[in-house]
C-alpha cells in the first residue's frame, strides 16, 4: 500500500492512499505525512514524498549563456500534452526549461490531425489534465468525445493559462542529441542556429507523431491531391464534386471515411484489414452528468490512475463465456448502443482480452452488428474482421462507419481480393482494375511508439545511436530511460502502458515520476541518472511476459510495429495496464529509485 502526495503549485491538491481515499489537503512545505512512521493514515508501505522542493508556477529563471552555448536545465522535445505538462512541472521546480516543437503551434496530435471527423475516443472529461483542479472545473467540454478543434483549443488554453508559451520555440526540429561524457550534459542540435546544452532531456515527442507514408508504387507521379490524416492542411479541404480514395481503415480511416463520403462525388475505400469498431455514444453531455463528474473528479481521477484501462465503473465482473446467451447479448447490446469509449466495450466482461472463447463471443457480436447494418451482404462480409482477436488491435470508435457503406457513392475495395499495384497519374490501380480519382487520403497511421525517437540522432555515453541500440526492438527501464543514455527520459514510449488506457493519465504519471527523480537527485547532489543494464533487461522481459499472457500479441497491430516494413515485431506497450504500472513505479521510487544508477555532481565540478 502506498501513500502518495500530489503537490501542485503551493497547494497539496490530493493526498491519497492506494484506494484513492482523500486524506488531507495542505500547504506545500508543511506536509504532515513524511513516511510510514508518521503517516496519518497509518499506511505502512512505501511513501512517495515530493515535499523537498516546493513547486511554484513562477516564470522560468533565465538560461545562462556561455559564448555561443546556452545552458538549459531541461530541454523538452514536443509541445503536445506531454511537453506542456513537462514544461509546467520542470519549471515549477525552478529549473530552466526550453521546449522545441516542430509544429507551428502547440497541441501535438491535435495540432497535426485536422482531418474531418478527427476526435478523441476517450471521453473528454477523462481525456484531459488532472493536475489543476481549477482547470478541471473551468473548462467546459461541448461534446462527450471532443472534436479535434476543441481539444486543440483546450491545449492552447492550457499553454496560455499556465504561461508556458515563452518556454516553447515553435517550427524547430530537434535533429540530434549527443551526450557529452566529460560534461554530463546533452548537446541539442536543431534545424535552427544556436548551440544548446541541457542537463536533462525529456522526449515528449509523441508515440503517434510520425505519419507512416507507405511505399506505394507511383505515388510521386500521382497527378491529383494527396493528403495524410496525420499531417492535414490547416485550411478546410473541399471534396465536393471529387472522386476520392481513402487508403487505410484504422482508427483515423474509420473517422474520416464517413465525413468524406458526405461530401465526395464518389469515395473508394481501400481496405487491407477490416477493423473491429463500435459506434460512439451520441448521448448529449448533460449538465447533470458533467456536474456529477466535476464534483467527483478527485475520486474519479485517482481511480483512473489505479485502474488498468479506465476509471469509470465500466468493468463487468462476469465472464462472457459463463453467462447465458441472453445475458451476454444484453450486456453487449447495452454497450454497443451507448458506448462511452473503447474501454467501455472492452470491459463488457472481465475476460474478453485474456480468454479466447470469451473474446470470440465479442467478435461474433460485432460481426452480427455489421451484417445487420450493411445492406449488401458481400460488402458486409468484407467489412467483418476475422483472423485476429477482438481488442488485439486498438478498438475503434466510430460515427456512422458501417452505415457509410450503404451509400450509393461509396465503394469498398478489399485489398485481400485485389492487391494494390500502383498509385500513379490519376488512378489507384489494383490487380482488378484502375479506379480514377482526383484525391488520395492516406489513412495509413504512424510509425508508432518509436518513430519520433529513432528519427533523431540520439547518441549516448559511448557514441551509440539509439536507433541502433533498438534495432532488434526497444530496450529500456520502466519505459522511461535507456541504459547508456543518462538524463534522457522518454514519455509514453515503448514499455509504458500509455496507449492501453487514456494516454493523458500516463503522461501525468511519467512526468511526475521524472520530477520526483529530479527532486531526489537534487537533495543528494547527484548529477546523472541512468537505467541499470540488469534492471532494463528484467523490465523488457517483464513487458514481454505480461504481453504474452494477453491476446494483444495475436493482432498484427501498430502496437507491434506490424504496419511498418522492416520494423521488429515486438509488442511495445506495457500490457499490465496503467494502475499496476504506477504501483511498480511507486515501489521503485520508494526504494531509492531502484534500478537507476546515479553519478555525483562532484564529478563535473570545475566546468
Ligand atoms: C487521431 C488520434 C486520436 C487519438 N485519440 C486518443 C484518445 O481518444 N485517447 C487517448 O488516450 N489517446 C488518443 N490518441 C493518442 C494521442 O497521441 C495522445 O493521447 C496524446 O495526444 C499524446 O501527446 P504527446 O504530447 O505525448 O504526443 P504528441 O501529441 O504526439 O506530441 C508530440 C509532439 O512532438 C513533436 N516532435 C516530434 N519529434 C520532434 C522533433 N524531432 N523535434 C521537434 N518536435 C518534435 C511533434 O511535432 C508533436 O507535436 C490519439 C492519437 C491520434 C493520432
Amino acid at each position: 500500500m502506498h501513500c502518495t502526495l500530489r503537490q501542485v503549485g503551493t497547494k497539496i491538491e490530493t493526498w491519497s492512499d492506494s484506494r484513492g481515499q482523500h486524506l488531507q489537503r495542505g500547504v506545500a512545505g508543511a506536509p504532515s505525512c513524511i513516511g510510514p512512521s508518521r503517516c496519518p493514515a497509518g499506511i505502512r508501505g512505501a511513501h512517495l514524498m515530493v515535499e523537498e522542493t516546493p513547486m511554484t508556477n513562477s516564470p522560468a529563471p533565465t538560461a545562462e549563456a556561455d559564448g555561443e552555448t546556452t545552458h538549459i536545465d531541461v530541454v523538452v522535445v514536443g509541445a503536445g500534452f506531454s511537453g506542456l505538462y513537462a514544461i509546467y512541472t520542470m519549471r515549477s521546480l525552478g529549473l530552466t526549461v526550453q521546449c522545441y516543437e516542430l509544429g507551428g503551434g502547440v497541441g501535438g496530435t491535435w495540432y497535426w490531425n485536422r482531418y474531418p471527423g478527427a476526435r478523441c475516443d476517450t471521453e473528454s472529461l477523462q481525456y484531459s489534465f488532472s493536475f489543476s483542479p481549477e482547470l478541471e472545473q473551468e473548462w467546459v467540454w461541448s461534446e462527450r468525445f471532443a472534436t479535434q478543434p476543441e481539444i486543440l483549443r483546450y491545449l492552447e488554453h492550457v499553454a496560455e493559462r499556465f504561461d508556458l508559451l515563452p518556454a516553447i520555440q515553435l517550427k524547430t526540429k530537434v535533429t540530434a542529441l549527443t551526450y557529452l561524457n566529460e560534461r554530463g550534459r546533452w548537446e541539442v542540435e536543431t534545424d535552427r542556429a544556436g548551440r544548446v546544452e541541457a542537463s536533462f532531456v525529456v522526449m515528449a515527442s509523441g508515440n503517434l507523431s510520425v505519419p507512416n507514408a507507405p511505399q506505394l508504387e507511383g505515388l510521386s507521379r500521382f497527378t491529383g491531391e494527396i493528403f495524410h490524416t496525420g499531417d492535414w492542411p490547416h485550411q478546410a479541404v473541399d471534396f465536393r464534386g471529387k472522386r476520392v480514395a481513402v487508403i487505410g481503415t484504422g482508427s483515423s480511416g474509420i473517422q474520416v471515411i464517413p465525413r468524406i463520403a458526405e461530401q465526395a462525388d464518389h469515395l473508394y475505400v481501400f481496405q487491407r484489414t477490416p477493423q473491429y469498431s463500435v459506434p460512439a455514444s451520441r448521448a448529449h453531455l448533460s449538465d447533470e452528468y458533467v456536474a456529477d463528474i466535476k464534483a467527483n473528479y478527485p475520486r474519479i481521477r485517482e481511480e483512473t490512475r489505479r485502474a488498468a484501462l479506465t476509471s469509470l465503473p465500466f468493468l463487468n465482473r462476469e465472464s462472457a463465456k459463463e453467462v447465458d446467451a441472453e445475458r451476454r447479448e444484453q450486456v453487449f447490446q447495452e454497450r454497443w448502443a451507448d458506448c462511452r469509449g473503447a474501454a467501455h466495450f472492452l470491459t463488457a466482461f472481465n475476460d474478453l482480452l485474456v480468454d479466447d472463447e470469451s473474446n470470440a463471443l465479442a467478435g461474433d457480436f460485432i460481426r452480427s452488428r455489421i451484417r445487420e447494418t450493411v445492406r449488401d451482404p458481400e460488402t458486409a462480409e468484407r467489412l467483418c474482421p476475422i483472423g485476429y482477436p477482438f481488442g488485439s488491435k486498438r478498438l475503434c470508435l466510430d460515427m456512422d462507419y458501417y452505415e457509410t457503406f450503404n451509400r450509393e457513392n461509396v465503394t469498398l475495395i478489399d485489398l485481400r481480393e485485389q492487391a494494390l499495384q500502383s498509385v500513379a497519374e490519376g488512378a489507384v490501380t489494383t490487380t482488378a482494375g484502375a479506379y480514377e480519382v482526383d484525391a488520395i487520403v492516406l489513412a495509413t497511421g504512424y510509425d508508432g511508439m518509436t518513430g519520433a525517437l529513432t528519427r533523431i540522432d540520439i547518441r549516448g555515453v559511448d557514441g551509440s545511436l539509439l536507433r541502433e541500440v533498438w534495432a532488434h526492438g526497444p530496450l529500456n527501464y520502466l519505459g522511461l530511460q535507456v541504459a547508456g543514455f543518462p538524463n534522457l527520459f522518454t514519455v509514453t514510449g515503448p514499455g509504458s502502458p500509455s496507449v492501453i488506457g487514456s494516454v493523458v493519465t500516463s503522461i501525468e504519471q511519467h512526468i511526475e515520476f521524472i520530477r520526483d527523480l529530479m527532486v531526489y537527485m537534487r537533495a543528494r547532489d547527484l548529477a546523472t541518472v541512468e537505467a541499470d543494464e540488469t534492471a532494463q533487461k528484467n523490465w523488457v522481459e517483464h513487458v514481454n511476459e505480461v504481453a504474452n499472457k494477453t491476446l494483444f500479441v495475436k493482432g498484427n497491430s501498430w502496437w507491434q510495429g506490424a504496419n511498418i516494413e522492416g520494423k521488429p515485431r515486438i509488442f511495445m506497450p506495457y500490457a499490465g495496464g496503467v494502475g499496476p504500472y504506477r504501483t511498480i513505479c511507486e515501489d521503485v521510487a520508494a526504494d531509492n529509485f531502484r534500478g537507476f544508477t546515479f553519478g555525483p555532481a562532484s564529478q563535473f565540478t570545475g566546468q
